[in-house]
């Protein structure tokens, strides 16, 4: 059991919260989540074109294996001790681009007000304030969604069109939209849709995981599949 409580240089903070609440990887063993045995699994790099209204897209892992069960666990049990490193490959791909920080605004496409009242929190949020805390910075909200109806079990042709957001206040700074899980890319395009709207001239994102091509439109049409492990089908809220 030690060897998986051990602290390590992505891992140690995590570990420890693990440790206190308990944690558990979705493999069984408890202590980190996920375990440095199942976070080797997982696969980074997921290639892929930039959402029509982004100057930028930085997606982190690829939408499958450990990731995804992870990327289900913050979002439907608010399992905190993983954010940390569901969002370490968007803040290293952030800091390598060298994207200046100075006047960076950190914010996320919000879920729909049922989703939050029903959760108690908005994970996108809790995934942009971590990367925000990452890069030095903190997290705003800067967008208000419009549209009640979640993303995840819609057909693909309404997720392409997206939500629908307005902007709270004038967004003058560049702005970073942080999201969990990329399908389609209608939510981030709506997004930037309405902070360009706003004011905002450069809108960049960062998605902690992206699905591929196929499994995009598999998704698309796996409404009524039985959901996995830790929640229902993923993809853009
Ligand atoms: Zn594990």
């Amino acid at each position: 059991m030690s060897g998986h409580l051990a602290p390590n240089a992505s891992g140690s903070r995590a570990s420890l919260a693990a440790l206190v609440l308990g944690g558990r990887c979705p493999c069984g063993r408890a202590g980190a989540s996920p375990c440095p045995a199942c976070a080797a699994t997982a696969r980074t790099g997921a290639p892929g074109p930039t959402p029509s209204g982004l100057d930028l897209l930085i997606a982190g892992r690829a939408y499958d294996g450990i990731t995804r069960e992870v990327v289900a666990r913050v979002k439907y049990r608010n399992e905190r001790a993983a954010i940390d490193w569901l969002v370490a490959p968007v803040v290293a791909g952030i800091l390598a681009r060298g994207i200046p920080l100075d006047d960076l605004t950190v914010t996320w496409a919000p879920t729909t007000d049922t989703r939050r009242r029903a959760r108690g929190f908005d994970h996108a949020a809790l995934l942009a304030a971590a990367v925000a805390r990452s890069l030095g910075r903190g997290s705003r909200s800067t967008l208000r969604r419009l549209d009640p109806h979640p993303q995840t079990g819609r057909a693909r042709s309404a997720r392409l069109a997206g939500p629908r957001f307005v902007a709270l206040a004038a967004v003058r700074s560049p702005v970073l939209v942080v999201d969990d899980v990329l399908t389609t890319g209608g939510t981030l395009t709506a997004a930037a849709r309405a902070l360009r709207a706003a004011g905002a001239r450069t809108v960049l994102a960062a998605c902690v995981a992206r699905t591929d091509g196929a499994r995009a439109r598999a998704a698309g049409h796996a409404r009524n599949a039985p959901e996995p492990r830790s929640g229902p089908q993923g993809g853009d809220r």
